[in-house]
């Protein structure tokens, strides 16, 4: 029963407090800006925020959608707000990254799902930020046509969509998503600009086997994706779907050397990983080799 599945004691949640988090939390706050770190209540934060790392989430904190395993509020969401691309450039800048992450809630209210918003928002760090990395992390646009083109136009160095988990779990985990339709945008993502590196990241312990993730990876690898990550999920309120069970460090590592073997450019596979935990630092090893 789900009473009984202890977190094993490689899962920690990292700790807060250091003079960096606090002022990552007010460079965050003085700018309004919702991170995805706070919002999925993200184990990594302590860490993150501690070397100033945060993952920005815009279009608001409310989403459309209402996947099984999110934290994220479901509901109407608020108007865009013109001035967050500036905002968001403001706090890259302030904040000194090197790599940013943009992600955001799914709009499924709004004709283009967001995507002008979205590159806008990349123009605007890109304008402030030269020398930063951007890596946007975005919804897969399901019927909303050809609109995330304009996203990967803006030209960010990582367009990056999670596919989540297998597809045989697709109508428990994320009712309102499609498998084909985003593994679609990553290859086409891919195929409209192939300089840009595609990400894709899955979440384990959800009851996938492994013979499913194998066929997952040879999808993304069809679909050109570059970079892979995959994380242990954990539950964030009783009310989210259950955790089958806990995959331990060795079974990461098997998946870790299933992926290279498949000729993904940057894997993390860990049970702490996220799809944008040391996103930066998987992005310049590569840019160094
Ligand atoms: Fe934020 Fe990503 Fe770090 Fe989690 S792993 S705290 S979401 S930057
Ligand atoms: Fe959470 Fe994204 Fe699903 Fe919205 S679309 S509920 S933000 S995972």
């Amino acid at each position: 029963a789900q009473e009984t599945l202890r977190k094993p004691k490689w899962i920690r949640v990292s700790r807060a407090g250091s003079a960096e988090f606090g002022a990552t939390r007010q460079i965050l706050k003085d700018n309004a800006l919702s991170t995805v770190c706070e919002e999925a209540a993200c184990p990594n934060r302590g860490e993150c925020w501690s070397q100033r790392h945060a993952t920005m989430m815009i279009m608001g904190d409310t989403c459309t959608r209402g996947c099984s395993f999110c934290n994220v509020a479901t509901g109407r969401p608020d108007a865009l707000d013109a001035f967050e691309p500036g905002r968001v450039a403001q706090a890259v800048a302030k904040l000194g990254l090197r790599h940013v992450v943009i992600t955001s809630v799914d709009r499924d209210d709004l004709a283009d799902g967001g995507a002008a918003h979205f590159a806008q928002t990349i123009r605007a760090v890109r304008h402030q930020n030269p020398a930063t990395t951007i890596e946007v992390l975005v919804p897969d646009f399901l019927h909303k046509g050809t609109a995330w083109q304009q996203v990967v136009e803006a030209g960010p160095d990582v367009f990056n969509h999670n596919l989540e988990c297998v597809p045989r779990l697709y109508p428990s985990v994320r009712p309102g998503a499609r498998y084909y339709q985003s593994l679609r945008l990553l290859d086409e993502a891919k195929c409209h600009r192939p300089e840009i590196f595609t990400k894709s990241g899955l979440m384990v312990g959800l009851g996938e086997t492994l013979e499913e993730l194998r066929q997952v990876m040879d999808d993304m690898r069809v679909a050109g994706v570059d970079f892979i990550t995959v994380g242990q999920y954990l539950q964030p309120t009783p009310q989210h779907h259950k955790i089958d069970r806990f995959l331990t460090p060795d079974e990461f590592q098997r998946i870790a050397d299933m992926a290279h073997g498949k000729g993904f450019l940057a894997v993390s596979a860990t049970p702490m990983t996220r799809s944008s935990f040391h996103a930066g630092d998987d992005f310049a090893r590569l840019q160094a080799s």
